[in-house]
């Protein structure tokens, strides 16, 4: 099947050329660092304070493993409940398709506006501008998505989209956009205006689209939390609501939501408990919508879910502990990532989601640290996802007929060949041994010859021992047989 079209890399520059832009902007960096080491101690601090966190890392595991087996009955045991309860399910195989869905049920109610509740799966889709491209306007209700929207921009962040921007920067967007002269930049006097401007929203738009964080096979409830009561507001004052949902995002019984609200809020804003947890099953007479619709989203999740080593990426719960804890991350932001999943989880879910062929940079932007890993509340190894990928990306780069000529290529087979002969290893070992004291400074290379100097240029190679464990190992065996 071919991969869906590049909807979330949106041929962005690579993650190189990204990330160096990004470097440069020292204000960014200055916000970046402030904001993911506050969001980082509050997780360490909720944590350390749960007794059971790697018991409950390991059921929140187990409980999307069994997702991934059985998708295909679980997604039909949805479908069957939600209808059930009087919802609609549509299912989209890839973005255009769920544009088009949720294009066409909004133009059946004669609205011409939308209110949204953040929501990725729908950016990934870039459900703005194909509503945009319709007449149709979207308006984000999450604060930092307003933000976003406002200064035309987008997010840097799965979880605080407006990580990057400091708050003198969101007055002058407000004062602008909402027409406040006299605004400040204090935090209440920015909340105020924006609720001002969105509840005005709330009481006259009559459709609105979300996303989904869950979705209980069993009972065919669907599930968003979030932090301002906004998606609240969204999610049951509108007539028409519609629900766009990754197909991974499902939980096959009521209780694992047990699981998943104790490690998504202290994974995610550092909080115990989350602030608003909105649940509904389908409709009910004179209580929330009229009409609910839940459009199930592929968009590339097959494939990822045939990989034998990709498919944990797909247990992801979007909490973006990895991203906050990622010291690449926190030195770029998330623009350079080119996609709307920026750090560690976007690194590996997005080159398998486009393909590695138009993402060959993602699974090279991390140090392999394995921080992500440690922080990751459904344990995804996400160290052993980029390594696979690297591999996917070599291999295709391989396949490509220039590659003759490539001399990373011709290294690494050389180096291959000199690895699988004895003779040849330990020849190379002696003559690295002798060559590099033209290079050595206090135990470390520097400044590499040849192809080793762009290496270098980044980071100290550490020096050869100056024996090698065989030498060694054989010198004592010889010791031993001579006493
Ligand atoms: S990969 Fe893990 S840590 Fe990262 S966003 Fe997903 S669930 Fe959270």
């Amino acid at each position: 099947m071919p991969k869906p079209d590049s909807v979330i890399i949106e041929l962005a520059p690579s993650f190189e050329v990204g990330a160096k832009q990004a470097l440069q902007d020292t204000q960014l960096r200055r916000n970046m660092g402030k904001a993911t080491q506050t969001i980082r101690a509050k997780r360490a601090a909720v944590v350390d304070e749960m007794p059971n966190w790697e018991e409950l890392r390991e059921a929140g595991e187990r409980i999307k493993s069994d997702v991934m087996r059985n998708l295909d009955t679980y997604l039909v045991q949805l479908e069957a409940a939600v209808q059930r309860a009087g919802g609609q399910v549509h299912w989209a195989r890839d973005a255009h398709e769920a544009n088009q869905i949720v294009t066409q049920l909004i133009q059946a109610t004669g609205s011409r506006e939308i209110i949204k509740v953040k929501s990725l799966t729908t950016d990934e889709i870039r459900l703005n501008e194909a509503l945009h491209e319709a007449g149709i306007t979207a308006i984000e209700t999450d604060l930092a998505e307003l933000i976003i929207q406002l200064a035309n921009e987008k997010s840097s962040h799965i979880l605080v989209p407006a990580i990057h921007k400091n708050r003198a920067e969101i007055r002058s967007l407000f004062k602008k956009a909402m027409n406040l002269p006299d605004l400040t930049d204090e935090p209440q006097q920015l909340a105020a205006a924006a609720r001002r401007y969105l509840r005005e929203k709330f009481m006259t738009v009559k459709v609105a689209t979300s996303g989904a964080n869950y979705a209980i096979a069993e009972t065919g409830s669907v599930c968003v939390v979030e932090s301002e009561g906004n998606g609240r507001m969204c999610l049951t004052m509108p007539d028409v609501l519609i629900s766009v949902m990754g197909i991974e995002k499902i939980l096959p019984r009521w209780q694992d939501l047990g699981v998943f609200m104790q490690l998504l809020p202290r994974s995610s804003t550092g909080e115990r408990m989350n602030p608003y947890t909105t649940i509904w099953t389908g409709v009910h007479e004179g209580d929330g919508p009229r009409e609910f619709h839940l459009v199930l989203l592929d968009n590339g999740r097959s494939d990822v879910l045939a990989d034998a080593v990709g498919r944990q990426t797909l247990h992801c719960i979007r909490c973006s502990a990895c991203i906050n804890i990622c010291p690449v991350y926190e030195r770029t932001g998330g623009h350079a990532y080119g996609s709307v999943y920026p750090g560690p989880i976007g690194a590996i879910l997005t080159p398998q989601l486009v393909g590695t062929a138009h993402t060959s940079s993602l699974p090279y932007a991390s140090s392999l640290c394995g921080a992500c890993y440690d922080v990751c509340p459904v344990r995804i190894n996400i160290p052993e996802v980029l390594v696979h990928l690297r591999g996917k990306v070599v291999a295709e780069k391989q396949s490509h007929v220039t590659s003759i000529v490539d001399p990373e290529n011709i290294g690494m087979k050389a180096v291959a060949a000199v690895f699988a002969n004895p003779t040849l290893y330990e020849l190379a070992q002696r003559s690295g041994q002798i060559a590099q004291h033209f290079f050595v400074n206090e135990g470390y290379i520097e400044h590499g010859p040849g192809p080793l100097a762009s290496w270098t240029k980044m980071r100290d190679f550490p020096a050869m021992a100056p024996q090698s464990f065989r030498a060694w190992w054989r010198e004592r065996k010889h010791h031993d047989q001579e006493s």
